[in-house]
């Protein structure tokens, strides 16, 4: 999987979820019985299929999914909107590619410009700017306030120092 890519195209089930001797592939650890080859339900199948096509990049699920979460509301200004976008949370750009649904937020469109300015100003290009980054992007927490976090990126490995 290539982070810095947006869809990956190579990407087979079998790679996320190898099939394993008499246990369900999706992790859950339970035994498969009967003629069961790989899942050990429709719904560890249904789960598996999700992951695996948000890591891709399949902007149809990836919407679908995260309207199940936010319903089109901008997770920056709280507005609904028709013209809603699936924003990466980390861009692309910085690694967040080949991410999980963590990774993506609902931005109207207004907001989703405005990020993508900051994203590609000069000032980004530096860094050591002082950024504002949802709480949900550094991984292993939980949330979605907005906290300022220093991004630092190097060597394809991403810092996030809080201020
Ligand atoms: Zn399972
Ligand atoms: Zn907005």
């Amino acid at each position: 999987m290539d982070k810095f890519k947006r869809v990956q195209k190579d990407l087979k089930v079998g790679e996320l979820f190898p099939t394993l001797s008499n246990i369900c592939a999706c992790g859950c650890g339970i035994p498969l019985k009967g003629r069961q080859k790989r899942w050990a339900s429709e719904a560890c199948s249904q789960q598996a299929y999700f992951s695996f096509a948000i890591l891709k990049g399949n902007t149809g699920i990836i919407r679908k999914l995260l309207f199940e979460i936010d319903e089109g509301f901008c997770r920056s200004c709280g507005v609904y909107s028709e013209d809603w976008q699936a924003d990466h949370i980390i861009p692309v750009k910085f690694g967040g590619g080949a991410c999980d649904l963590d990774n993506f937020q609902t931005l109207c469109l207004y907001c989703h410009k405005k990020k993508t300015a900051t994203m590609y100003s000069k000032e980004m290009q530096s860094h050591d700017k002082k950024l504002v980054f949802p709480l949900s992007c550094l991984y292993g927490l939980q949330g979605n306030g907005y906290i300022p976090a220093k991004i630092c990126h190097e060597k394809n490995k991403l810092y996030f120092l809080s201020l």
